[in-house]
């Protein structure tokens, strides 16, 4: 009989020792898990009282952002929806918003001018070697010293300019350093000696002479990296000039960072030719660069700056045309010379009608480089080092076309 009382006690334990559990599981009050949330954007109190409630610490830093008004949370260290343990530290960045002083400092002026250097033969000479002024290779400056080029690019790089490609200048894309400001280099005819190539190596790549433009512009691109080597090249039916290395070139000089763009098929005067030889001129050499490549640019260098007005009954095929089937659109023509031309930000540039300085020696006369650079020393494009902001002057506010772009004046 009592051997049956304690088996009955044990099975009535049995039953009920996991019930017992079960009740203490569901009753004892649980410690309920704590999740970080995400801050960014919100204000310095809200993560203040978040962790004053969740029993957290935490380290506040500051950092300039022109993202995140001033204040607002720009960071934190631990990511939102992962566990929060008791007393965790939290770091949180703090916005001071934009740091306006290094504009000041940099004296940023993204409504300034950019020049666009026109090149077109650099000549291996020395200067003395030549009978005209400077640089100067002919009686106008068009040919140009490889001496002359060289102190040319130092003059840049030592003034504060930094190289961008004119399809970014005219796209408003300009990516420079602080502080720094931006210069184009063109160059027309498709000259062999743009870059000249005196043989394939054992790769069987295209070797280049060093004294041609690409190769002295390859001792830059060594020498300051932080110039940004790039250039664009215009050219005719000739392409480089070099029968059996055009295709080798074209391919290279794209690879390494230049731009190829149209420079008519026969480097012809456009007020001269009828409105239906102005399609074939720019068509026909569209035609031929897209049959080698499909990264040149649609922009034209008009050959000798003609027609000199933007309203001459030709200029619109420059713009746009049908040739043999395929239809084009040239986003910028070139001109020639005289001057540097407007920020990409200003509403008064004109992305179809560029100007260009001609890269020439005249005493600092009649708009040569010295000229012109010292034109530029006050009114120049001087960047905020961000592709994404247009920084300008508060009074120059009104003449800003955005790009949709964020615009900054201080
Ligand atoms: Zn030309």
């Amino acid at each position: 009989m009592k051997k049956r009382r304690l088996k009955k006690s044990v099975k009535i334990f049995l039953i009920c020792f996991p019930i017992v559990i079960l009740l203490i599981i569901l009753i004892i009050p649980k410690k309920e898990k704590v999740y970080m949330e995400s801050f960014v954007g919100k204000a310095k109190e809200e993560i203040i009282e978040f962790c004053k409630l969740k029993e957290c610490e935490v380290k506040f830093n500051y950092d300039y952002d022109i993202n995140t008004d001033e204040n607002k949370i720009i960071k934190q260290s631990k990511k939102t929806g992962s566990e929060l343990k008791k007393n965790e530290i939290i770091e949180i960045t703090i916005s001071k918003g934009i740091n306006y002083d290094i504009y000041k400092e940099n004296n940023v002026n993204e409504l300034g001018r950019v020049p666009i250097m026109m090149y077109h033969g650099i000549i291996d000479k020395k200067s003395e070697e030549t009978s005209y002024t400077g640089g100067n290779v002919d009686k106008d400056g068009y040919q140009r010293t490889y001496e002359a080029f060289v102190e040319d690019l130092e003059f840049y790089y030592k003034n504060g300019y930094r190289m961008v490609r004119l399809i970014d200048y005219v796209n408003g894309k300009i990516d420079c350093e602080l502080g720094k400001s931006p210069i184009v280099l063109t160059f027309d005819d498709g000259l062999a000696n743009a870059i000249k190539v005196t043989g394939l190596d054992t790769n069987g790549e295209i070797m280049i002479d060093p004294h041609s433009a690409i190769g002295i512009l390859e001792s830059f691109k060594k020498k300051y990296p932080d110039y940004k080597v790039t250039a664009t090249f215009f050219l005719n039916a000739g392409l480089f000039q070099q029968k059996e290395y055009n295709d080798k070139i074209i391919e290279w000089v794209i690879k390494n960072g230049y731009d190829i763009g149209n420079h008519t098929y026969s480097h012809a005067d456009l007020t001269k030719t009828s409105e239906e030889g102005t399609i074939k001129e720019i068509g026909r050499m569209y035609n031929l660069l897209k049959s080698k490549t499909d990264k040149f640019v649609n922009i034209v260098a008009l050959p000798y700056g003609t027609p000199y007005n933007a309203n001459h009954q030709n200029f619109k095929h420059v713009l746009n045309g049908t040739y043999e089937g395929e239809t084009y659109t040239t986003i910028s023509a070139l001109r020639v010379g005289w001057e540097s031309d407007y920020s990409p930000f200003s509403t008064s540039f004109n992305p179809n009608f560029i100007k260009r300085i001609r890269a020439y020696d005249n005493n600092g006369q009649d708009f040569d480089i010295a000229y012109n650079f010292k034109f530029l020393e006050t009114r120049r494009f001087i960047s905020d080092g961000n592709p994404n902001t247009i920084v300008v002057k508060k009074e120059n506010l009104q003449y800003v076309n955005g790009k949709n772009l964020k615009i900054i004046d201080y």
